[in-house]
């Protein structure tokens, strides 16, 4: 080894042409096929037909060449298909314009490279740590002379490359930070010969039916070389890091796990990841430095500089102390707690109540953790008030964001009168001292922050149990408070609040400051979403499915268009057609409290609520549509309506759109499946053509049936939110009504104002229907539906009928369905829902041309559907799926529709904001541009 062994690799490649490349690839490997080049940074790579010709730099020796090779048949012989296997001719020398070449030929393997996809999920990630795995566990027992080579990208001569390139990094600040990154590179971690590269440029992935990466194959041993068996994990973990270092840990996390599931690693290995990533990070960006002082025009190689330091950047921003517990979690095993801190000698202040600041708190109405009045209300009163440690806190959240919001609340709080004096609760010395902070040092360990007070000593002054060391000041958002948190030493001013993703690791770092404050209870309980989902599972009925069924998001409070999590995230509610007011409406909650305090009872007493709800629906229906059933779902509106029509016009057939859902009652169910009563007229879709020829055989099949009874949508919601084109119902109701039937508008879901430019989806085709039900909005989410059609049609169905629908009318739900109606009106909703719609077909319309997977935006107002298709035209339902899964992560909640599953529907509450819009239109750009 030279005393710098690696300023002086010269990696510039051969300049063989293709054509040269494919005379080559025939004469000596009898292959042939269409040839182009293949990037690489060190070899020239020619893709010949099926084949790889590799042309070898002229700086390897033969024996490096004749590792990887042999590294290859032994790892493809345990991994068969998972990696190349070298052509048994092996290597071939060649001479090129004068100078000698080293010629292999490999299977090309198939497969999408995982860097090409800007977002890599955890699940791609843990199969790729996967894949890492099983190479390093097929080189396992691989031993070669050559392995023993000194290689730049071997993580063990971290020190050594940074000493060597450092000098030519011109930023001191970059300089200080590869220095510090790989200073604690140094273990006694056990080796073997490893692929060395296993990176996001050479694992490939299949794509499986939902457009997921699927990782399978892993390519490039040209950095096979013995060192610590770890490294192969972290070279992958310092890829991903690079690839997105906006999520560098819990990216990196998923690496570990997946190869600790099939090669676990030692407790000494995983305490060493962290440095042995931020050893490799450091080594790609002094590399890439230096490469790019040799070729200071190559784009490539500044773009790749650029990803390698904020790669870095990224991995030393995570205390290692913090990495080493997630990676151990992340790979199920225990974790060590950090030393406890001293016993309390000078116990703090007793609380005398604890504030509940979490997503299910009743303390918390109407969006009050939003205004700093209505925290205040929550936190006042005689105090101490406890703030909890480990609190999913609503406070925490800052409103819309793709970023999963901080709300987990590292420290416990103290709410006390404004200049109450703190107390050192042990012995200790102030470390640091800032308006707003005093840190004190326990011990070498640990270290005490107290935020949001001012600074009673100063840095350097040692403290006995029981000093005053600030007092509590006014700054910040929350009410007068001290908040106290523990931390270890190494890792300077931690975050006070973190996302609930990565919580975990950060509670054990820092742990409940309870004990050594002398308080009890300061801990908020763990969301208990596993024992929720079990008792779900355990006690109600299977086929009352959920949404989200692998991880279902644990909601417990809705406010206007927003669901929160137990973790106090807040979720932009797009499927919530439901709550057409808004989540948890002041005016509905109201209206509901008022009445259940002074009657619920059925409607065969007499009292005012009914016959006014009825009065103010009749009001919005034309003539004759004044005479209203109450009921409480739309399946049963529907099912009552279909059997006004029969027993009125004394028919049983019926007729309804094939493939359309009205609800989950017997008679409804006929409308989905073979019905010797229930007859199905070709559905309409969005295509022009289609749509008339679908009218034309609807027409053949009304003229051919005197049906009792047409079911339909006029505003195909079901279907995605299609539109049926002018006249088309007029033609259809006509010909039903010839044969003497009624024509039943289904408006559960895009009645109501929700269309924007009407209140009714039947005035959009100009048509009157006989019987109109509604539900879903009508009730904003209280069981309220009706059905409402004429006083003759009522009265002929009364002659021989009664109907008693034990809570349909109450009192409660009918004052609720005025409340609605009080709010749609009051709050213009319906004018809202028109112009929310027309930006979002100004933000969503144009994602039709940017991505090949959107196809079309159906819809209008606030009832819209985002159709997805693949290129080749058919329905990209497991993408849909898929997709939506996606925009959870990202905080917006969409689920497909349409028969084919491949439509996302888009119907929010109506109080929506136009930042909710271009939330949805980023969010939808993030999933379909990043991928999932
Ligand atoms: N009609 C339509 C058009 C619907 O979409 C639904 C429910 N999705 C229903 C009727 C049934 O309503 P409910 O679930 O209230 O019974």
């Amino acid at each position: 080894m030279t005393a710098n062994p690696f300023a002086a690799t010269a990696l510039r490649p051969s300049a063989l042409t293709p054509d040269v490349a494919a005379d080559f690839a025939s004469a000596h490997f009898g292959v042939r096929g269409e040839v182009a080049e293949l990037g690489s940074q060190q070899d020239q790579n020619f893709r010949v037909g099926s084949h790889v010709l590799k042309v070898a730099n002229a700086a390897w020796a033969t024996e490096e060449i004749e590792l990887q090779d042999a590294a290859m048949r032994h790892a493809a012989a345990r991994l068969p298909g998972n990696v190349p296997e070298p052509a048994s001719r092996g290597i071939v020398e060649v001479e090129y314009d004068g100078a000698p070449l080293r010629l292999r030929l490999l299977p090309y393997l198939r497969g999408v490279p995982l860097r090409t996809q800007a977002h890599l999920p955890d699940r791609t990630l843990r199969a790729a740590g996967g894949l890492a795995g099983s190479v390093s566990g097929a080189l396992a027992d691989f031993a070669h002379p050559a392995a023993q080579r000194t290689l730049q990208w071997d993580i063990r001569r971290a020190g050594d490359v940074v000493a060597a390139y450092a000098p030519t990094v011109g930023d001191p600040a970059r300089r200080s930070l590869v220095e510090r990154a790989v200073a604690q590179a140094q273990a006694d971690l056990p080796r073997q010969v490893i692929h060395g590269d296993v990176s996001v440029w050479n694992v490939l992935a299949d794509s499986d039916p939902s457009s997921r990466l699927v990782p399978r194959r892993i390519i490039d041993f040209g950095d096979c070389v013995d060192t610590w068996r770890a490294a192969e994990c972290a070279v992958l973990a310092a890829s991903v890091c690079a690839h997105e270092p906006e999520r560098a840990l819990p990216a990196a996390c998923a690496v570990v796990a997946g190869f600790h599931a099939v090669n676990p690693l030692e407790p000494e290995e995983l305490a060493a990841m962290h440095a042995l990533i931020a050893a490799r990070a450091a080594i790609s960006a002094v590399s890439g430095e230096h490469q790019a002082r040799l070729d200071p025009d190559n784009v490539y190689v500044a773009d790749s500089l650029a990803i390698a330091w904020r790669g870095l950047a990224a991995v030393m921003a995570i205390p290692s102390s913090l990495a080493h517990v997630a990676f151990r979690l992340a790979c199920g095993l225990p974790v060590v707690s950090p030393p406890g801190a001293p016993a309390c000698a000078a116990p703090w202040p007793a609380p005398v109540r604890v504030a509940d600041l979490s997503a299910g708190s009743d303390a918390f109405v109407a969006g009050a953790w939003k205004r700093a009045d209505g925290i205040a209300a929550v936190l006042s009163g005689t105090g101490p008030i406890l703030g909890r440690w480990g609190e999913r806190r609503l406070t925490g959240e800052q409103g819309p964001s793709l970023d999963e919001p901080a709300t987990v609340h590292l420290a416990a709080d103290l709410f006390v009168t404004e200049g109450s004096p703190v107390h050192a609760p042990v012995s200790a010395r102030a470390a640091f001292c800032a308006p707003g902070t005093v840190a004190l040092s326990l011990d070498a360990q640990t270290t005490l922050w107290l935020r949001d007070v001012e600074p009673a000593v100063e840095a350097g002054q040692s403290l006995a149990p029981g000093d005053v060391v600030a007092h509590i000041g006014s700054a910040g958002a929350l009410p007068p408070h001290v908040s106290a948190q523990l931390a270890p030493a190494e890792l300077g001013e931690p975050p006070l609040d973190v996302p609930a993703t990565l919580a975990a690791p950060w509670l054990v770092v820092c742990p409940d400051p309870g004990p050594l404050l002398g308080i009890v209870a300061t801990a908020a309980p763990e969301p208990e979403t596993t024992a929720v989902r079990e008792r779900r599972a355990r006690h109600v009925a299977s086929p009352q499915r959920l949404y989200y069924p692998e991880a279902p998001p644990h909601i417990e409070r809705g406010w206007r268009q927003w669901l929160y999590d137990v973790n106090a995230r807040p979720l932009l509610d797009l499927v919530n057609n439901v709550a057409i007011v808004g989540h948890s409406h002041p005016a509905i909650e109201a209206a509901a409290a008022r009445q259940l305090r002074l009657l619920n009872t059925n409607s065969r007493f007499l009292y005012d609520a009914m016959g006014r709800f009825a009065e103010r629906l009749a009001g919005l229906l034309p003539d004759p549509l004044d005479t209203v059933f109450l009921v409480s779902s739309g399946s049963e509106a529907n099912d009552l309506a279909l059997r006004l029509a029969r027993a009125v016009t004394g028919r049983e057939d019926a007729l309804c759109f094939e493939g359309c859902y009205h609800g989950w009652t017997g008679a409804m169910h006929e409308t989905l499946e073979l019905s010797s009563r229930m007859h199905k007229l070709m559905r309409p879709t969005a295509d022009p053509e289609q749509a008339s020829q679908a009218l034309a055989s609807a027409l053949g099949t009304v003229g051919q049936r005197a049906a009792g009874a047409f079911i339909c949508e006029p505003y195909l919601g079901n279907s995605g939110g299609v539109a049926l084109p002018h006249g088309f119902l007029g033609q259809l109701y006509g010909e039903v009504r010839r044969g003497g039937g009624l024509c039943i508008a289904d408006e559960v879901q895009v009645g109501y104002g929700r269309l924007g430019h009407y209140f009714w989806a039947f005035e959009q085709q100009g048509v009157v229907p006989d019987i109109v039900t509604i539900a879903k909005a009508t009730g904003n989410g209280h069981p309220v539906a009706a059905v409402i059609t004429s006083r003759t049609i009522a009265d002929a169905f009364g002659r021989n009928e009664d109907l008693f629908a034990s809570v349909g009318g109450a009192p409660v739900s009918c004052e609720v369905g005025i409340a609605v109606l009080d709010v749609l009106r009051d709050e213009r909703l319906q004018a809202r829902a028109r112009n929310m719609g027309e930006q979002v077909t100004a933000r969503l319309g144009p994602l039709v041309e940017r991505y090949e997977l959107v196809h079309a935006l159906h819809g209008m107002g606030l009832y819209r559907g985002l159709e997805l298709r693949r290129p080749d035209g058919r329905a990209a339902g497991p993408e849909a799926l898929a997709a939506c899964d996606r925009l959870l992560e990202l905080g917006v909640i969409v689920q497909p529709t349409g028969a084919e599953k491949n439509i996302l529907k888009l119907k929010p509450p109506l109080c929506v904001e136009s930042s909710d819009i271009d939330l949805l239109a980023a969010a939808l750009d993030d999933a379909f541009g990043r991928g999932w």
